[in-house]
């Protein structure tokens, strides 16, 4: 079962030649922050099971 990805939107940040990658969850505004996308598809997948505002269906990979 592939994640589906629909529920964060996706931004990279470069700051002072630092790149690093935002994750926004669309259904809450919570924000994570990492330096590498192994990095934020971990803290992605920790904030859906701790995000408050579930979607409708969960399909658990
Ligand atoms: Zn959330």
């Amino acid at each position: 079962m592939v994640y589906e990805h629909y529920d964060f939107a996706r931004n990279p940040i470069v700051e002072d030649q630092a790149f690093s990658l935002e994750s926004k969850c669309i259904r809450c505004g919570f924000r994570i922050l990492a330096r590498a996308i192994e990095e934020l598809i971990e803290e992605e997948k920790k904030h859906r099971t701790a995000c408050v505002l579930k979607p409708r269906q969960i399909i658990p990979a």
